[in-house]
């Protein structure tokens, strides 16, 4: 046995910066990577010198020693870049993050009478419940903004229609711009919550040769340190013992080259990792595995024959009659991403499922998809494009759905006998962890190894976690199914409801009867103290006389009256009971996020 080795799974941000922190304390670490490159998700692809991401990757943390390590590894190579982003829609391009008043004038006056129409309706009877994604955005922003706005992009990316995703998804996820307090500052000035993070996110750090350049820099370090980066290492069995993992087979499983360790972190996606344990886990636990599913991601890049395309770093791609989600132009990320000035790479994101048509689908009829695509944006001519190149990326994005919680719950209670494994990063996870905090898993985990005791399960969990300068999400999110009680749902339960039947039958019941047996008791008494008092009904109750037939009445109106009071009475509070809860939860929502549509890493955005 190797003494002192840790084996570390997958050369990733995760598993590198792991390997680093490794490296840093003194000890042994082999990494090894199944495909050719470093970096993963985050690595940069090379076309014939035209380099591209898996989706543009920003690089920005609140965590400061992930900031010192991307500084310490590029140095003057890591970029401050500006950003700019828009939003196609119907053939125009729509400012991003939405500015009211831009949105406004490109929809036009008739559009923006729908959506101001729209909006007052959902505010003044908004769905009392809030099932799902397109519940809640409709309540908060009306109908004809949330199909404008949020529908088809959000369908395109998760491949599920708004109504299966979760409201409280949305609650975290978008951003609840008030746009009545929007529409006022745009029209009056001062700064709204929106401008605010506008002036924030509009630059972010970026390598000068891509994100690829940050993980290439970074394995240099490694080997500067000692430490083996093994490209083409597939790790394809994962050996255990009497609760210890003591090898893993790389390459073929039956006759691959078997590699000791000590201890092992792994970032292969859980799924994989518990299909080639060996010997294998309950059925269980395989079981649990695999109901673990992903969303996967296709990139088209088209080479223009033009220097200047368009201005944006990205394009949102609302627009339903085309499939294509995003378009990114890699000079605006950083000018070096394409060998020749004269020419721009456009790459052509299309979120899709391993195995379906799209995925299937030849290059070549992914190039006349997308050159097509493109041409009907208005942004180039088909004729343009010089040359293409295809990228499909598995498991991009890990899904929440209804099943994953609980399957994960199975796995790790599993995975906890085997002492010496450590899982880290996204698919490691099953988390949407972004860089940052896949390197921090990575950073624990190597800690571990003398003794730090961090629990990797918590990093991006619950704390706050800001985009520079956004406001808190806890986590990088993706849509859950529309099932179970949000958070609003649970608030709004809390508070009791008048029933105003219930309300207006229990006044009325008392008045009727009190107005009949006060005028009764006066009659069995002969009337004449209270008689004159009782009288002064006779305006209010109409026909209302102290005698046996003005009883009846007095029963029968006051009754009708006072069942009117309290009906009316029960909805008047129950509607300022709503009020107040909305605008608490509201409150809340606007303190973490702030701008509508925010899509961090995209769909992560
Ligand atoms: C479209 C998109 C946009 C994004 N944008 C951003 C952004 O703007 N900013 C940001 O910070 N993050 C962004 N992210 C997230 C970022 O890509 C991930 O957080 C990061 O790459 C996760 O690092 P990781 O090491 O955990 O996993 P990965 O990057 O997935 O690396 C895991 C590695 O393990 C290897 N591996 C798998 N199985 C095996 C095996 N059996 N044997 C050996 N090796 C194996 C894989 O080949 C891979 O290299 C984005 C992600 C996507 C999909």
């Amino acid at each position: 046995m190797t003494t002192d080795r840790t084996v570390i799974i997958g050369a990733g941000p995760a598993g590198l910066t792991a390997a680093w922190e490794i490296g840093r304390l003194g000890r042994k670490a082999i990494v090894l990577e199944k495909s050719a490159a470093v970096g993963g998700l985050s690595r940069t692809v090379c076309h014939d010198g035209y380099r591209f991401d898996i989706g543009g990757h920003r690089f920005f943390t609140k965590v400061p020693e992930v900031r010192a390590l991307w500084r310490e590894w590029l140095g003057d190579d890591f970029l401050e870049r500006p950003r700019m982003s828009r939003i196609y829609y119907r053939g125009r391009f729509f400012d991003y993050p939405l500015r009211p008043m831009d949105a406004l004038i490109k929809l036009g006056p008739v559009e923006t009478g729908r959506i101001v129409l729209s909006y007052f309706r959902a505010r003044l009877a908004p769905p009392r419940e809030e099932r799902n994604f397109e519940d809640w955005v409709v309540r908060r922003f009306g109908r004809r903004l949330y199909e404008i706005f949020f529908k088809s992009y959000t369908e395109k990316v998760w491949g599920l229609p708004c109504t299966e995703i979760s409201a409280e998804w949305a609650s975290q996820r978008i951003k609840n711009l008030d746009l009545m307090a929007a529409l006022r500052s745009a029209l009056v000035g001062g700064r709204s919550a929106g401008q605010v993070i506008t002036t924030l996110i509009d630059r972010f750090s970026y390598p000068r040769m891509g994100p690829g350049m940050m993980w290439e820099a970074c394995r240099d370090r490694l080997s500067e340190l000692g430490i083996e980066t093994v490209t083409g290492a597939e790790v394809t069995r994962i050996r255990h013992r009497e609760g210890r993992v003591v090898s893993v087979v790389v390459g073929s499983s039956d006759g691959g080259e078997e590699l000791e360790g000590t201890d092992f972190i792994s970032s292969m996606p859980i799924r994989d990792l518990v299909a080639v344990l060996d010997p294998p886990p309950p059925a269980e636990v395989l079981e649990a595995a695999a109901r673990l599913r992903y969303r996967d991601f296709l990139t088209v890049v088209l080479i223009v024959d033009r220097e200047h395309v368009f201005p944006d770093n990205w394009i949102y791609v609302h627009a339903p009659e085309v499939q294509v989600g995003r378009v990114q132009n890699f000079k605006n990320w950083s000018p070096e991403m394409v060998p020749d000035e004269g020419t721009t790479s456009l790459g052509l994101e299309y979120f899709v499922q391993e195995g379906d048509e799209l995925w299937q689908s030849p290059d070549a009829e992914l190039r006349d998809l997308a050159a097509r695509e493109i041409e009907e944006l208005g942004l180039i001519r088909a004729e343009e494009v010089i040359d293409h190149a295809v990228v499909r990326a598995r498991k991009a994005y890990p899904v929440y759905d209804a099943a994953y919680a609980e399957a994960l719950v199975v796995i790790r209670a599993y995975l906890d006998g085997l002492g010496n494994l450590q899982l880290i990063g996204r698919n490691g996870q099953h988390r949407y962890n972004n860089q940052d905090h896949s390197m921090v898993t990575g950073l624990q985990a190597a800690r571990n190894l003398v003794g730090a005791g961090h629990d990797i399960w918590s990093v991006n969990v619950d704390q706050e976690y800001h985009e520079e300068g956004e406001p808190a999400v806890s986590e990088r999110l993706v849509p859950m199914p529309a099932t179970g009680p949000n958070r609003a749902a649970v608030l709004a339960e809390t508070f009791a409801r008048y029933d105003p039947v219930a309300l207006g039958g229990a006044i009325g019941t008392v008045a009727g009867l009190g107005v009949f047996a006060a005028t009764a008791v006066l009659l069995l008494q002969g009337g004449q103290p209270l008689g004159p008092n009782l009288s002064l009904l006779g305006p209010y109750l109409f026909g209302y006389q102290v005698s046996w037939g003005g009883a009846l009445t007095g029963l029968v109106e006051a009754g009708a009256g006072g069942f009117a009071y309290g009906w009316v009475m029960a909805r008047l509070i129950n509607r300022l009971v709503d009020l107040s809860l909305s605008s608490v939860i509201q409150g809340w929502e606007m303190a973490r996020i702030l701008d509508p549509l925010d899509r961090t890493d995209e769909p992560d955005a």
